[in-house]
């Protein structure tokens, strides 16, 4: 087994979180078994008494899952200590989506009565569930402007029902970023849970842990499976009493597990997640440079340009500004359709982080269900084309926008 203690990012992505295997397998094989076996009925009563590590049940984890659960914990802790100042030791479970993700860890640390605060522009799909699925369970939320935090503080002071912050950045589709140290320092200063979705930058580029943020979370279905094959998710937490207890406990009871095959997936593609960064941010930054430059583009939303309100914090908090960009054409929803249409290079489908370049028209796609005056708030013009920039020779992908926007 390799020393993870001592090696680089690149080495984790490659050997982090492998057990050598009993058949001496290479790689590890998936483990399509929903149970296993004990040797003994002493040995079955230590391994549920947790005193013996050893699988059980199929729904509690496996060793393809494990693999994959073990390395992310090592990329998100990469080079961070604790409190002692030893290397800081994280511990990740993961789960079939990202939505999967997020529910367990809600419903670890919240309960009736509780409130959560937040930001505008989350992850649909999050916001949705904040709205529609967790008020029934007395768990209400606010969205509050975190680009003000002493205004946050005033709110927090005023309501002492607030136990859980909230944080996704950079976020959709304008790429908006929330200062994550400061954010993190007032929630800890009033005793708040501090979550991050981290799906945006990914350990390669942020790592929420460096400062005072309780659980980072993941849609592993985008950058960090990266080829597009698997959709999973994953929480990762630093205390871990509280994951190996109640967070273990509600992943097991609400059964949103992974599954042999997808982890199997997923930590085939973190073995080049480190080389699939660089690649996806250099072209990204060459593919924003031209964009702005354009005649048919009236703004583009990249957190390298100097252009973007948040370029600073950007800059504070992650090591590049990523491969996600939107940009806004001067024609408006037909000009949309007609780029999309165009694409010969480009795929057109939404998610993000797969090996080739993914574009989306959010308007008539995406944000087709909200109402306009809403769309305009978050950014969502009617002219605005989102991007994750992939892996093709950039000469390729400049080609490919430069013909659709003819
Ligand atoms: C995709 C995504 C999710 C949801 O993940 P699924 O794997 O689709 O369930 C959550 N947060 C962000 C930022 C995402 O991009």
């Amino acid at each position: 087994m390799t020393d993870e203690k001592n090696c680089g990012f690149d080495t984790l992505c490659i050997h982090g979180g492998h057990k050598t295997e009993s058949n001496r397998a290479h790689l590890t094989p998936i483990y399509a078994s929903s149970t296993y076996t004990f040797e003994s009925a002493e040995q079955g009563v230590a391994v549920f008494r947790n005193e013996e590590p050893g699988y059980i049940y199929g729904r509690f984890g496996n060793p393809t899952i494990n693999e994959a659960e073990d390395k992310i914990a090592l990329l998100e802790a990469f080079g961070l200590k604790d409190a002692t100042g030893e290397p800081l030791k994280l511990k990740a479970i993961l789960h079939s989506s990202g939505m999967a993700t997020i529910t367990t860890m809600l419903l670890s640390n919240l309960k009736v009565g509780d409130t959560i605060i937040t930001h505008q522009s989350l992850y649909g799909g999050t916001q949705e569930m904040l709205d529609k699925i967790l008020p029934s369970l007395g768990i209400n939320s606010t969205i509050l402007d975190f680009h003000n935090l002493s205004a946050v503080e005033e709110a927090i002071k005023a309501d002492n029902t607030i136990k859980l912050m909230y944080l996704e950045t950079p976020a959709n589709p304008t790429l908006q970023c929330i200062d994550l140290e400061a954010s993190a320092a007032l929630g800890k200063k009033h005793n708040l849970i501090v979550c991050a979705d981290n799906t945006f930058a990914t350990p390669y580029l942020q790592q929420p842990f460096k400062y005072a943020v309780d659980y980072v979370m993941h849609s592993t279905t985008k950058f960090l499976n990266g080829h597009g094959t698997a959709v999973g998710g994953i929480v990762v937490g630093r205390d871990l009493e509280k994951m190996n207890g109640v967070v273990t406990k509600t992943h097991r009871l609400l059964g949103g597990n992974s599954n042999a095959f997808e982890a199997y997936l997923l930590t085939n593609g973190l073995r080049t997640f480190s080389l699939r960064m660089q690649r996806h941010c250099s072209n990204a930054e060459q593919v924003a440079n031209f964009l702005e430059q354009h005649e048919a583009v009236a703004r583009v939303n990249y957190l390298g340009l100097a252009s973007h309100p948040d370029h600073a914090t950007s800059k504070k908090q992650m090591k590049h500004a990523g491969a996600m960009l939107s940009f806004e054409l001067k024609g408006g929803y037909d000009a949309g359709l007609k780029f999309i249409n165009s694409l010969k290079v480009c795929t057109n489908a939404v998610s993000l982080g797969t090996c080739d370049t993914l574009v989306s028209h959010p308007a008539s796609t995406t944000h087709v269900g909200v109402k306009p005056e809403d769309r305009v708030r978050f950014g969502i013009t009617d002219g605005l084309i989102r991007m994750s920039v992939g892996l093709e020779n950039i000469e390729d992908i400049l080609n490919d926008l430069k013909q659709a926007l003819q």
